[in-house]
């Protein structure tokens, strides 16, 4: 009945799975017959706290109870107590943000800033560099940043102000930035693209590039943000410091959010009306990211992350060893991903689906994994279960 209603009523941009949610609990998805299943996909690295955690649903009641929406014209607290938190998180004391609604608005407003500074060297250095296979978003500009091609056809043609090169030639890195570039934009860990973190020379390639361009490094910390790699964010799980930082998905465990988080000389490029959105730095939204930064501080969830990811990672090399369809995995922290050896990936989807096991498919041979920071070793023994009983099922199928 809903996928009827849905079909009806709502443009068709998503191809829906089967199970219609109704209540989440923790790790933990319940469908309208009380079916219940671990969400080892966090939607999509967002639930880091898991479903309805108490601290933010507190956050948000208490805030949607006080004050909801002034537009920007005025100052609220929860915004300022957002920023603070998020200098606190970056290390960056002289660190400053701009919020908006979601991943794409963050990295539309990064590439923004990123030709303002361009511009105010040379009026022609406005491109920027983006990786293949990189995701940055839904918006034109983030969807031409994004080094997928076959996502650009159907929409051409685009601006043509970007130039993406290999995810891993450090040497097509530093060719690509000329004086006409005033940014690169990356990510620590392709998440979409199929989790594949960035090899360790083509960052210090970026980052030389920059430094020799001036440009700005941005990365895009959307889905490997707020501990889902073990710190705060991604960046840190490596030697290159960017200048930018978007953030969105797990900033509000859920609500829509969005920000960009820059220090140094990029802090200051916007001024007044050269950005703006009217639902950026929502009372309600920063109240409940605030309550995400503080939980994970208090039940110091990023070593937690670190731990499960080591038991979660030890599980699949153990699979690997014993299951023919598993190869490997690749990843960080608790954004992996289990390679299969054959183009069977949306079959595990599916068979760990009605196994109680939430995971997603990304491309034919690859299956994501990014459960919860709260995520308890119980809980990763019965994923796995399930998951090898997939897989059985798969193969024998
Ligand atoms: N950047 C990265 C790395 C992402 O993974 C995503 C979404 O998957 C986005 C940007 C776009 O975020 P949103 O869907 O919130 O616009």
């Amino acid at each position: 009945m809903a996928h009827q209603r849905d079909d009806a009523r709502v443009m068709g941009t998503y191809a829906r799975r089967r199970p219609v949610f109704v209540r989440g609990q923790g790790t933990v998805l319940f469908d309208a017959d009380g079916e219940a299943r671990l969400d080892f996909l966090g939607g999509l690295a967002v639930n880091a706290l898991g479903h309805s955690h108490p601290e933010v649903a507190k956050a948000v009641c208490d805030q949607a109870a006080t004050l909801q929406h002034t537009s920007n014209l005025f100052l609220t607290e929860p915004m300022l107590d957002l920023a603070d938190r998020l200098a606190e998180v970056t290390g960056w004391d002289d660190a400053k943000v701009f919020f908006a609604n979601c991943g794409a608005t963050a990295n539309e407003a990064a590439i923004k800033l990123a030709r303002r500074h361009g511009k105010s060297i040379a009026a022609d250095k406005v491109r920027i560099v983006t990786l293949d296979r990189s995701f940055h978003g839904r918006t034109m500009a983030t969807l031409e940043a994004t080094g997928q091609t076959e996502k650009h056809a159907p929409f051409e043609p685009l601006m043509g102000y970007v130039d993406t090169v290999a995810h891993d030639d450090p040497d097509a890195v530093t060719a690509a930035v000329t004086d006409q570039h005033c940014a690169v934009l990356l990510e620590v860990v392709q998440g979409e693209g199929g989790v594949r973190p960035i090899e360790p020379g083509v960052l210090a390639a970026a980052r030389a590039a920059c430094d020799a361009r001036d440009a700005l490094l941005i990365v895009d910390e959307v889905q490997t943000g707020m501990g889902r790699l073990g710190e705060w964010f991604g960046f840190q799980t490596t030697e290159v410091v960017p200048d930018v930082i978007t953030l969105a998905k797990a900033l509000a465990n859920g609500l829509p959010i969005g920000a960009v988080v820059a220090h140094g000389p990029a802090a200051d490029v916007f001024g007044p009306g050269d950005h703006a959105t009217t639902f950026g730095g929502n009372p309600v939204t920063a109240a409940a990211a605030v309550a995400v930064i503080d939980t994970i501080r208090s039940q110091r969830l990023l070593d937690a992350a670190k731990v499960r990811s080591q038991r979660l990672t030890s599980a699949f090399d153990e699979l690997a060893r014993r299951h023919d369809l598993v190869g490997g995995w690749r990843g960080r922290g608790l954004l992996l991903g289990l390679e299969l050896t054959q183009p069977c990936a949306p079959q595990v989807e599916r068979a760990a689906e009605d196994n109680g096991l939430i995971v997603n498919a990304v491309g034919d041979d690859l299956v994501r994994f990014a459960p919860p920071l709260t995520v308890s070793n119980a809980e990763i023994a019965t994923a796995i279960t399930a998951l090898t009983t997939a897989l059985d099922e798969v193969a024998a199928a």
